[in-house]
């Protein structure tokens, strides 16, 4: 059953990495994932690409309009491709807030492309994969444009089923490829990789050859495939995908895109590449979120979700849903500990205007309830809470954190399970 909420909160799909759909087109099974936290611009991850080896056009990146025609001067290119840079796919397709259709531009004329920046930078692009109101626009990259005679897809993730990383590849790339997955799972071909040898000839060569790359063109390809595994493990990515992975008239494979996403674990280890993480397309709640360690994600009902994990937010937000209501927002505490987190938390969770009722759903696995209800009390008593307020806390040390709210004489209602806590959430929002 695909979830309620996936279904309704696009805005969620941001925090929650959908490709295992793509992986289970087969199977039928949805799996959903966290979103881990890195996402990188596609001009910095092809910069990792093409200093690992990978082919990637000739580029450059600019901040203004008259900077990308300067930079389209330069490239001294036969045609030149001008792209929008945010971390949303589908931007071929999408418009902009200028009235501009399209996020990416072919054109040989360098002055079109000064004219189309200008259309670009400041604005808004809205795609399949945006908020409605789009995305803001602050860089493009100018690239040297290259023919292609085919579009193939390629990706690179970590796979839960497997237990490790796997490629997928499809001959149909370019386009929407869960549209592929879904209509035609014949064309989505798979590899598991054994983290530990590694990825073998033989699979590089299948997925080439999967891929419809004929003569030499085959291993070039498995070369390609081969080198962007080895960047996949070497930046610690949870995914590398290349839509389109394409083939140019003069038989050359090119990377014609790029998404990589990372391991947040990692960080303490690659230090340069979270150095370069954008958050100019967070909302300042998000970030300011980040700062306590604590990930915020804003929905357009009104009852605020504090949780712990990305599996129980889900599972928050499908339940407020099931049970006739509507989530503001979550905030996942992730495997926070602090009580000043908690505290944090209600601050930011309360400061939306949307929000009447709160709903606290957290699993005290390594999290000691306790630790929790303190600071739900602790939050109540000085933010003066005028929102009613649901708690359900299970696991490590509940007995206590039970007896902390019920001895604290604040007005909060407890669950027994998330489906009753749910129900009483609802409730306190529609008896008003
Ligand atoms: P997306 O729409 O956000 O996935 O952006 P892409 O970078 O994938 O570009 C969208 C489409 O533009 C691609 O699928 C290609 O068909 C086309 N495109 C991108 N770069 C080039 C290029 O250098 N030459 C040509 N001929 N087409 C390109
Ligand atoms: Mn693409």
């Amino acid at each position: 059953m695909a979830s309620p909420v996936a279904a309704q909160a696009g805005k969620l799909l941001r925090h929650l990495a959908l490709r295992p759909r793509l992986l289970a087109a087969r199977s039928q099974a949805v799996q959903l994932t966290p979103r881990r936290w890195l996402n990188l611009q596609e001009y910095q991850s092809k910069k990792l690409m093409s200093d690992n080896g990978v082919k990637v056009q000739r580029f450059f990146v600019a901040d203004t309009a008259n900077e990308a025609l300067e930079a389209a001067k330069k490239l001294n290119a036969k045609e030149i491709v001008l792209k929008a840079q945010i971390l949303a796919g589908g931007r071929g397709k999408g418009v902009f807030s200028s009235g501009l259709k399209g996020g990416v531009h072919l054109t040989k004329d360098p002055k079109v492309v000064g004219q189309l920046a200008k259309q670009m930078i400041g604005y808004n692009l809205a795609t399949k994969q945006t908020p409605k109101e789009g995305v803001k626009v602050n860089k493009v990259m100018v690239a040297e444009a290259l023919d292609i005679s085919r579009e193939t897809y390629l990706a690179i993730l970590m796979d839960r089923a497997s237990n490790g990383p796997v490629l997928v590849g499809s001959p149909q790339g370019g386009v929407d490829i869960e549209e592929v997955a879904a209509t035609n799972p014949e064309l989505i071909f798979k590899e598991q990789i054994d983290i530990i040898e590694g990825i073998k000839d033989s699979q590089a060569q299948r997925m080439a050859e999967n891929l419809g790359f004929l003569g030499p063109l085959k291993n070039q390809a498995a070369d390609q495939i081969k080198k962007l595994y080895n960047l996949f493990l070497k930046i610690d990515a949870t995914q590398v995908e290349v839509n389109p992975f394409g083939e140019t008239p003069e038989g050359q494979v090119v990377c014609f895109d790029a998404k990589i996403n990372f391991d947040d674990n990692a960080e303490f280890r690659q230090k340069d590449i979270f150095a370069m993480d954008d958050k100019s397309e967070n909302e300042p709640i998000e970030n300011e979120a980040a700062r306590y360690d604590l990930k915020y994600i804003g929905l357009d009902g009104n009852i605020a979700c504090f949780v712990n994990g990305a599996g129980l937010a889900m599972a928050t937000c499908d339940i407020i849903f099931l049970n006739g209501g509507k989530p503001a927002n979550f905030l996942d505490l992730g495997g926070g500990v602090k009580e000043s987190q908690v505290y944090q938390a209600f601050k930011l969770l309360t400061a939306d205007p949307k929000v009447e009722a709160i709903l606290v759903n957290i699993f005290g696995g390594i999290v000691n309830c306790a630790i929790i209800a303190n600071g739900i009390t602790k939050a109540c008593r000085e933010l003066e809470l005028k929102v009613p307020l649901v708690v359900r806390l299970e696991g490590t040390n509940v007995h206590e954190a039970q007896n902390i709210l019920n001895n604290s004489g604040l007005p909060i209602t407890s669950a027994v399970d998330l489906e009753d806590a749910a129900k009483k959430a609802v409730a306190s929002v529609t008896k008003k």
